[in-house]
């Protein structure tokens, strides 16, 4: 069989031309599964963290922002903190919090988040304003929580279909994640033609299947076109998504160097070494005596 290679881990932007309706296509495999499996994540814990992760993208990809987008959702639930961050260059990296025994029945983020809420931040660093929204976790899902937002909020409308699972792939049950969202322009009319587009372009997204969205072998570019044909898809250039943690050892030592030095020596392991542990990419940084001897000389600065 020729293996040729379908376009995956990216985020295909387009325009519905019958319309002027903008959309996103964002397909997940390779990075989301690397995302996922760094961690040991319980079943629907890993499907909650890739549903936000597909969001992040999503919702990311239609901002002009040099930075991090982040979605961060914070619950009374048995999972108390979901985190995603996309960098505008399509870098992705993901954490969940949770307590392992409080999960069972029950998958709903009712019943997993609890009552919480969940913020969206842009954060351009030195180079322009960071801005953030509060959304409160409301319905079923995250999916159904951001469409409440957008219907709520002075936002562009918006349509959302998300799917995150495990799809069989040489051999092995990978995580993969899909998701279309589409958007109105602020500029355009709210007349009855235009909600009778809206109304049709919704019916259609609705017909993507989840089975669609996570096909591997169903290139971006045909998904879209056997749900938007009829609209005339138009697709821009597509923007590459991957795994890719921020995380750096001066990092961890400027971390490390902000805590008092007896602090720091409660933290060392029976053979006397630091671990200091990313909580997205689970890299180990190790501080040995006479490392930590410098930054602590350093730290008396
Ligand atoms: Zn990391």
């Amino acid at each position: 069989m020729s293996a040729q290679r379908i376009a995956d881990d990216l985020l295909r932007p387009f325009q519905l031309e019958r319309t002027g309706l903008r959309g996103r296509l964002v397909r997940l495999g390779g990075a989301l599964d690397r995302i996922l499996t760094r961690h040991d994540y319980a079943e629907p814990v890993g499907q909650l963290l890739g549903e936000l992760l597909v969001l992040a993208a999503a919702l990311a990809g239609g901002l002009r922002f040099q930075g991090t987008f982040s979605l961060q959702a914070k619950g009374s639930g048995p999972v108390s903190l979901l985190l995603a961050d996309y960098t505008h260059d399509g870098a992705m990296r993901g954490y969940a919090r949770y307590d392992a025994e409080r999960i069972d029945a029950g998958s709903d983020i009712a019943a997993l988040l609890g009552d919480g809420r969940l913020a969206i931040t842009v954060d351009q660093g030195d180079a322009g304003a960071a801005y953030q929204s509060i959304v409160e976790l409301t319905g079923i899902s995250l999916t159904e929580c951001m469409q409440t937002y957008f219907r709520q909020s002075e936002q562009l409308k918006t349509g959302l279909k998300i799917a995150v699972g495990r799809v069989a792939e040489n051999g092995a049950w990978r995580w993969r994640g899909g998701g279309l969202m589409v958007q109105r322009l602020a500029d355009q009319p709210v007349d009855d033609e235009h909600q009778e587009d809206w109304h049709r372009t919704m019916l259609l997204l609705g017909t993507a299947t989840d089975a669609e969205l996570l096909d591997p072998g169903l290139p971006a570019d045909a998904l879209l076109y056997r749900l938007f044909h009829e609209e005339g898809v138009r697709v821009f250039a597509p923007q590459d998504l991957r795994f890719g943690c921020r995380c750096t050892r001066e990092r961890v030592e400027k971390l490390l160097r902000s805590f008092p030095d007896a602090e720091v020596d409660e933290m060392r392991q029976d053979d006397g070494l630091v671990v200091v542990t990313c909580q997205f990419c689970n890299a180990g940084f190790r501080f040995d005596d006479a490392q930590l001897a410098r930054l602590h000389a350093r730290g008396a600065h």
